[in-house]
């Protein structure tokens, strides 16, 4: 909606005051509701596929917060995750969301070994000091194998937490895998690539649907930055792949990871479980 254009647009979080400073009912009720869906177990995580370019084999799964409403159904990530930042409740929420995962993707390990899991980290779980505390709770109870974590994190962790390299290279030392996420929408220096202790990179998902537009633009930013990440030892996936032509074009360039509504849509779990990791159940 358009509160949540201007917020984004302003770049800053979404909040309840934002509506032309004025406040705004319906925000207001859906942040007492967010206090109530932890608590009342009415968040669940989705699955996203991320295949290995090529022989396009599933090699890992993007856990995806979704809220599910007693009265409004299911609610996506970008109408509450800006408010959850803001009014703090990011920080239980994203320790949930951690376990959970961690839980989940040693329970397929059965099924699929080796397969990881990527979670989202906000900036707002980086001013906690405990946040590798956090995560290593969730290998443990989960007996999850460190390297089959991914935290997917955003160039807002570097630029407005003050201690985010410390922090990383903590997490770094527990042996889960860092990855930049919605690269080349943020502002900063490429300088980090090579000083933190990153596994890879997602290009960011308005490069690939340019793709075909506007004399090249977009195809020569996604070879520039696949030869660069790649010159740095990073793993390239590129992120909303909604065409043949667009998984193509990535893998003719040597991108690593595919993700995007072409190989799979975020499912509820039971649904990944099925469509996804057994495609061929009879
Ligand atoms: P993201 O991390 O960039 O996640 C990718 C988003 O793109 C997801 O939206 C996914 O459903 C969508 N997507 C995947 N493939 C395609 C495609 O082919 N075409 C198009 N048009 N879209 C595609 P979703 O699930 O609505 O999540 C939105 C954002 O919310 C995420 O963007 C992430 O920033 C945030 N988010 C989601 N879960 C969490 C979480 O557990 N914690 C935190 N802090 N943020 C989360
Ligand atoms: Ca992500
Ligand atoms: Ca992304
Ligand atoms: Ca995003």
């Amino acid at each position: 909606d358009m509160a949540m254009y201007e917020a984004k647009r302003a770049g800053r979080p979404m909040g309840v005051f934002d509506t032309h400073a004025q406040i705004n009912p319906q925000l207001v009720s859906l942040e007492a509701d967010l206090h109530r869906a932890l608590p009342q177990q009415e968040l669940e995580l989705h699955y996203q596929g991320i295949y290995r370019a090529g022989v396009r084999e599933v090699a890992a799964a993007e856990a995806l917060l979704r809220w599910r409403h007693p009265d409004r159904g299911l609610v996506n990530p970008d109408e509450f995750i800006g408010l959850a930042e803001t009014n703090g409740l990011i920080v239980p929420i994203g320790a949930w969301v951690l376990r959970e995962a961690c839980r989940q993707a040693a329970a397929w390990q059965a099924q699929q070994p080796g397969l990881s899991v990527n979670v989202n980290l906000s900036a707002r779980q980086f001013w906690q000091p405990d946040l590798p505390e956090v995560v290593l709770d969730a290998l443990n109870s989960s007996r999850l194998s460190p390297h089959l974590l991914t935290l997917e994190i955003t160039e807002s962790v570097l630029l407005d937490v003050p201690d985010a390299a410390q922090t990383l290279g903590a997490l770094h030392a527990l042996g889960v895998r860092l990855s930049l996420d919605d690269f080349g929408t943020g502002y900063s220096s490429l300088s980090y690539l090579h000083r933190l202790p990153l596994h890879g990179l997602k290009i960011d998902r308005s490069f690939i649907r340019d793709l075909g537009q506007a004399q090249g633009v977009a195809e020569n930013i996604i070879r520039a930055v696949m030869l660069l990440a790649h010159t740095l030892n990073l793993h390239v996936t590129t992120e909303g792949i909604e065409l043949e032509a667009q998984a193509g074009f990535v893998e003719a360039l040597g991108g690593d990871h595919l993700q995007g509504y072409l190989l799979a849509r975020p499912l509820p779990a039971a649904d990944f479980e099925r469509q996804v990791l057994t495609p061929n159940q009879s």
